[in-house]
This record gives C-alpha cells, sequence and structure tokens, in this order.
C-alpha cells in the first residue's frame, strides 16, 4: 500500500521514538576492556526517534515527534533543539527520570560502540501517545523503533493503521521478546539492518550470519524476508545499499517483488546514524511523493544515508535535501 493521499495534511510524517543526548568520544582506534586511550569530545542531540525525526524534516517533511524527556536541563535543550528543526514535538515530561543519554566510542575510520542510557525514553507512556491521535491522524507515514517502550509503539502502530498510514517499523537496536515481535504484525513495512535481520529470521528458525547476508543470492535473500510476518521488507546492507522484498510489489507501486539498491560511494568519516537517516528520509520520501514505486523512494533514502556518512554527529550528520541534491545532481 502506497502512502495515502490527503489534502490537507499537518504533518507528513510523525515518529514515535527516543530522544538521547549523544556524549562522543573520538581516539584512532577503539580502547581494548582495561585500556585508557586519548582521544577529543563533543555532545549532541541524538536518539534514533530523533534522528529519524530530523531526516525527515530536513528533507522537507512536515514533521511530527512524539517523545518523552526528564524535567531537565538536558529535556530543555531537546525542546529547544526540536524548535530549532522545525518539528512539532509532543513531550511526555516524567518527573524523577532523566533525559535519554549515550556514550558513543567513535574511531578513525568511522565505526562506533555506542552504550544507551534510556531514562525518560522507556516510561513513554501508550496513553500519551493515544493522547496524540489528532497529530497521528493528519500523518501520511508513521516511523517507530526499538529505543522506547514496545507497548508504546504498539499502539501508535495499532492507532496508524486504523487511521490509515502507511506504518514503517525500523527494529532497531535489537531487542529480544514477545513485546517486541508483535511489533512485526502492525507494519507494511520493516526496515532491519543485517544483525537485526539475522535475528529476525533466526527467530522464525532460519539461520544465517549477519555478516553472509550481503553476498547471498537475490532469491535466497527474498526467501528469508518471507519468513517474516511483513508485507515489505527493506534490508539495508551499509555501503552495499539495500535489498526489497515485497509479498506483494504493487502495493508500493514495484514491479519486481525482490530487487537490489546499491549503496553510493562515500568519504566515510562517520557511520553513526546512517541507519536512522535512511529511515528518515525514506519516510518523508514516501509521505511526499505518494505515486513514485518504493525502489524510487528507496534511491533517494541511500543518497541522504551516504551523505551522512559524510559527516559527523548524529541528528547533526542527517542533510538538508539541497545538500543531498548537490552532491548526489
Ligand atoms: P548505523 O548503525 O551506522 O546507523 P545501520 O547499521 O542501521 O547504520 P546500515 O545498513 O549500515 O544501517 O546503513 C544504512 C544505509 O546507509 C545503507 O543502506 C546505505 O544506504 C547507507 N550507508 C551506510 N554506510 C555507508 C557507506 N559506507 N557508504 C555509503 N552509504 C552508506
Amino acid at each position: 500500500m502506497a502512502a495515502r493521499k490527503k489534502k490537507s495534511a499537518a504533518c507528513d510524517v510523525v515518529v514515535v521514538g527516543s530522544y538521547n543526548q549523544d556524549m562522543v568520544w573520538q581516539a584512532a582506534r577503539l580502547p581494548a576492556p582495561g585500556e585508557t586511550r586519548m582521544g577529543r569530545f563533543s555532545s549532541g542531540p541524538g536518539g534514533k526517534g530523533f534522528n529519524q525525526a530530523v531526516a525527515a524534516a530536513r528533507q522537507g517533511a512536515r514533521t511530527a515527534f512524539i517523545a518523552a524527556r526528564g524535567n531537565d536541563a538536558l529535556g530543555e535543550r531537546a525542546a529547544d533543539t526540536a524548535r530549532a528543526e522545525g518539528i512539532d514535538a509532543r513531550w511526555q515530561q516524567v518527573a524523577g527520570e532523566a533525559t535519554g543519554t549515550a556514550a558513543i566510542w567513535l574511531d578513525a575510520a568511522g565505526q562506533n560502540s555506542i552504550v544507551v542510557a534510556p531514562g525518560a525514553n522507556s516510561l513513554l507512556a501508550p496513553a500519551h501517545v493515544l493522547a496524540q491521535r489528532e497529530t497521528i491522524a493528519s500523518a501520511r507515514v508513521l516511523l517507530t523503533q526499538h529505543e522506547v517502550h514496545p507497548v508504546a509503539s504498539l499502539r501508535a502502530l495499532q492507532l496508524a493503521g486504523e487511521l490509515g498510514l502507511l506504518r514503517i517499523h525500523n527494529p532497531a537496536p535489537q531487542q529480544d521478546g514477545a513485546a517486541y515481535r508483535a511489533l512485526l504484525a502492525e507494519c507494511e513495512l520493516l526496515t532491519p539492518n543485517e544483525s537485526e535481520f539475522a535475528a529476525l529470521v533466526r527467530a522464525h528458525g532460519a539461520e544465517v550470519e549477519a555478516s553472509a547476508i550481503a553476498s547471498l543470492a537475490d532469491e535466497d535473500l527474498h526467501t528469508l524476508c518471507r519468513l517474516l510476518p511483513v508485507p515489505s521488507v527493506v534490508l539495508t546492507l551499509g555501503a552495499a545499499g539495500a535489498f526489497v522484498s515485497h509479498a506483494d510489489p504493487t502495493r508500493f507501486h514495484d514491479v519486481a517483488a525482490a530487487y537490489r539498491v546499491p549503496g553510493q560511494s562515500a568519504h566515510v568519516v562517520d557511520t553513526t546514524g546512517a541507519g536512522d537517516c535512511f529511515n528518515g528520509a525514506l519516510a518523508a520520501s514516501l509521505a511526499c511523493a505518494v505515486d513514485l514505486a518504493l525502489a524510487t523512494h528507496v534511491a533517494q533514502a541511500t543518497r541522504c544515508a551516504a551523505c551522512s556518512v559524510e559527516s559527523h554527529g548524529a541528528a547533526a550528520s542527517m542533510p538538508t535535501r539541497e545538500q543531498v541534491g548537490r552532491r548526489f545532481p
């Protein structure tokens, strides 16, 4: 199903997800356990939900963001940052809980290791999500991930389903358990990366190494995708781009049931947020150009994500539509 047309949507994309203040330590190489290394520090907005909202907003989609934050200085900064990005943020302020934070280690090759302290994110209440019914009803596309309470995501997906939105679920970061598995039944489009995909198909009885996925034959990848209880899968493959698998390609104006979209070559400085950029840009493209084939939207998302790996930061690295146009004319 393509995103339905609406005459006067108050927003195009609604993201239900996390906000984290990212604390980034950069060193030539990451320290081994017990080792100390010298490096540089920076800090900026992040969290999968917020990154995806910024990516969608900078692509020109009117974007709403439903999230939780603490009653603290980082929470105030979160609200200011969302306003500055032109995002319509619907915050739940959680008393006695800190705004989410993430400690990110980054090496000279752009690879990262991350520890997240979710704080208020894990307390995002289903009731707060349901109270945003009017905002959700006004959108074309809903985007969810795995960094807030899964029942909050589930209620958002269910409500969006009732209201006829296109629902994209990004099953990141990888989480196990029935509450997370239940989210798969409530989306039209699932967007795992290779390791999330390997874990998902393992839960459905198939063994595949994450590192072997990109080199599998398209036919085998399609068979694995079809094990998952979702109509369509967009599997991201890092620098190699993405693989698309549909139960019914016509639902997304596609012709082929399975195909690859190659990645764009990029001068990588920091891959933090590449997946988030891809998801936010995909949602924006689907919401704003409803008649195009999914293949076209995925190609645009790979261009946006390639731009994001060429600069530092999470939300900060999301490119504008103009920047993407200049980089990939
Ligand atoms: P991350 O955790 O780094 O945010 P991810 O593991 O969720 O990313 P990936 O599959 O690594 O997701 O990347 C998402 C998309 O970003 C890819 O489909 C691709 O379009 C783009 N991308 C990632 N890495 C590169 C790269 N080195 N060069 C060009 N594009 C890239």
